[in-house]
Formats: C-alpha cells, sequence, structure tokens
C-alpha cells in the first residue's frame, strides 16, 4: 500500500518557476524545459511575473500549491526573505536569495547566484590572475553574491557604484564581518569618472538592469576611455548577449564576459537543490543552441 502511494508521489509532475518583474526577458524558462525534454525529468518550469505590491499575496498561495521550488529574480531578491522559513549559510550573509525549495509548504532559501559568479568569473579570469581590486556597478541582490564571492576569493578592496547612495547603510550593516579586511566604499555612477578608482581596478562588474533587452540601446553611465587592456569587465546581464555596456568596453580595449555562464551555472545548482543533479556543461550546451536558434531567427 505504501509503495503504491510513494510511488504515484515519484511521478507527479514538479513544478517550478521564475518569480519576478520584469521577467519577459529571462531565457531560464525555455532553458529549463529544454532540459528537463534532454534529460527526461518529469517537470515543468514557468514564469510568475509578480510586482512588489502582491509578493505578499503570491507567497501565501505558493505554500499551499504543488510548486516544488522557484528561482527569484529582480526586485525581489531581498524582498523574498521576509517570508521564508529557513536560510542557507550563504543566505544568512549575503541577505539575498534567488532560488526557494518548498518543501511542504516550509520555504528555504538559497543563493546559488555565487556558484553561478565565481564560474563566469573563472571564466574571464583563467586561473592565473586573482582579483585585489573590483568596482561594481548596482547594489541590489546580484551585487550582493558578487561582493560575497570576491571577498572570500581574496578581493582587498571594493567600491560599489549606485544612482543614489540609499543601500549603503544597509551593505554596512549586513557586511561588516565580511569585509574585516577588505576596504569596502561607495560612490555615485558619476563619481567614478572624477577620481582614480578606475585606474587602480582589475575588475568591474556591470549588476545593473540597464541596458538589458528590451532596453539594449541604454547603458550605465561608465568614463569608457579611461579603461585600459588589463581590466576586466564582468557584465550580469546576458540578454542581449553583448550589452552596450560590454560593447563599449571592449572598444576601449577591456577584456569582457557577460552573464550566460553565470545563468547556466546557478541554474545547474538550483536544479541540484531541487533534485534534478545536472553538470554546468551541459546547461551550457541546451543554453547555447537555445541563443543561437533565436539569433538565427532574427
Ligand atoms: P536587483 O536586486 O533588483 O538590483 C538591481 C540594482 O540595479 C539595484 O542596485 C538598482 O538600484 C539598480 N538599478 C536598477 N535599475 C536602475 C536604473 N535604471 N538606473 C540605475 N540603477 C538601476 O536585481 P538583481 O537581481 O541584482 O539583478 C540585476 C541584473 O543582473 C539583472 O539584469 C539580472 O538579469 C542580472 N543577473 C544575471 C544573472 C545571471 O545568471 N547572469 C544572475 C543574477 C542577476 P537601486 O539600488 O537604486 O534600487
Amino acid at each position: 500500500m505504501y509503495l503504491i502511494a510513494s510511488n504515484s508521489l515519484k511521478n507527479i509532475m514538479k513544478q517550478l518557476g521564475l518569480l519576478g518583474y520584469p521577467v519577459s526577458h529571462s531565457h531560464s524558462p525555455e532553458m529549463i524545459n529544454n532540459l528537463a525534454i534532454v534529460k527526461k525529468w518529469d517537470c515543468n518550469y514557468r514564469s510568475y511575473a509578480i510586482k512588489s505590491g502582491s509578493l505578499a499575496e503570491f507567497i501565501s498561495r505558493v505554500r499551499d500549491l504543488p510548486i516544488s521550488g522557484f528561482n527569484v529574480t529582480i526586485p525581489h531578491k531581498q524582498a523574498i526573505l521576509n517570508f521564508c522559513d529557513e536560510y542557507s549559510s550563504e543566505v544568512k550573509t549575503i541577505r539575498a536569495a534567488n532560488t526557494i525549495c518548498n518543501q511542504d509548504g516550509k520555504l528555504i532559501a538559497y543563493n546559488t547566484d555565487v556558484f553561478g559568479f565565481d564560474y563566469g568569473l573563472k571564466e574571464l579570469l583563467g586561473t592565473t590572475r586573482s582579483i585585489k581590486n573590483a568596482i561594481i556597478v548596482g547594489a541590489g541582490g546580484a551585487a550582493r553574491a558578487a561582493a560575497y564571492s570576491l571577498v572570500k576569493s581574496g578581493c582587498l578592496k571594493l567600491v560599489i557604484a549606485s544612482r543614489d547612495n540609499h543601500r549603503k547603510a544597509e551593505w554596512q550593516r549586513d557586511f561588516a564581518t565580511l569585509f574585516s579586511e577588505t576596504n569596502l566604499s561607495f560612490c555615485l555612477f558619476d563619481e567614478l569618472k572624477s577620481e582614480n578608482i578606475i585606474q587602480e581596478t582589475d575588475l568591474i562588474v556591470q549588476s545593473t538592469p540597464i541596458g538589458m533587452s528590451p532596453n539594449e540601446n541604454e547603458t550605465v553611465p561608465f568614463p569608457f576611455h579611461q579603461l585600459r587592456s588589463n581590466h576586466l569587465v564582468f557584465d550580469l546581464v546576458y540578454n542581449p548577449e553583448t550589452t552596450k555596456f560590454l560593447q563599449l568596453t571592449e572598444q576601449h580595449g577591456a577584456k569582457i564576459q557577460n552573464g550566460l555562464s553565470m545563468l547556466a551555472a546557478q541554474a545547474a545548482k538550483s536544479l541540484g537543490i531541487w533534485g534534478f543533479d545536472i553538470e554546468v556543461h551541459e546547461v551550457v550546451e541546451v543554453l547555447k543552441e537555445q541563443v543561437n536558434k533565436k539569433e538565427k531567427s532574427v
């Protein structure tokens, strides 16, 4: 009797998804549904376009629905923590989550952006360099994951550039312990050009949604002319593949990286949390095929 019940439970299709607003730019639903076909997984992944004002209501419904887990994107990566029951150790430090597991109504928060960022950065760096000085443009959830990753791997000086400094106090409070040996400072976008910040840095991480589809002609204001060939630039945006910011930084000699490998790596890690084990390179292959198909159809 018990065996029949557990087998039938096993056969229930797992419902997964992406919670955010906007979500229409995201490659995740197609990517994960394509992976499910290739790997013969019994799961379905859909988008939940939920504005900030409707987050509480969505979460109260999720607890009772057969949704096994979901990813979280702009603008909910920090707000989602108010609704979760348990937190991974990374989430406790970073105070931002991008992956939620629904265990019979109990919501457990994880952050797989850190793993994704590490993976993308290694691709950009190779194995021979480490980052000692970095600038992160933007101060949201992905910026927090990037900062955590950089500090853990020995970054000694980090500048957070944003449109206003309203997140400064939060960062200083949340990361007091993490940054005990790293010099953390804050500036406005405009101030990047007025000081020697660019010359002193090894890496620039672009973590705002500026330039993301459909706003492909936009870029953060940045002193591109100060870039040199020793600069590394990592734009976390993956749609379009080469943002205007990446085009301009590359034109000024920097070595560039987009967010596609990070997307694949964080997805592999999230899928593992939901019980679907997969290697990052398998996700990369499916994602590349999906992106190539899109490019040919345009
Ligand atoms: P988020 O938590 O909402 O943070 C966004 C940050 O960008 C905030 O600091 C926000 O400023 C700033 N920002 C937003 N719009 C802006 C504008 N028009 N002008 C200036 N600043 C603006 O979002 P997130 O989760 O960190 O994601 C940020 C970007 O990274 C998105 O494009 C996302 O797709 C990408 N991402 C990619 C991956 C990947 O796997 N490749 C993973 C994570 C994120 P305020 O601080 O003033 O609100």
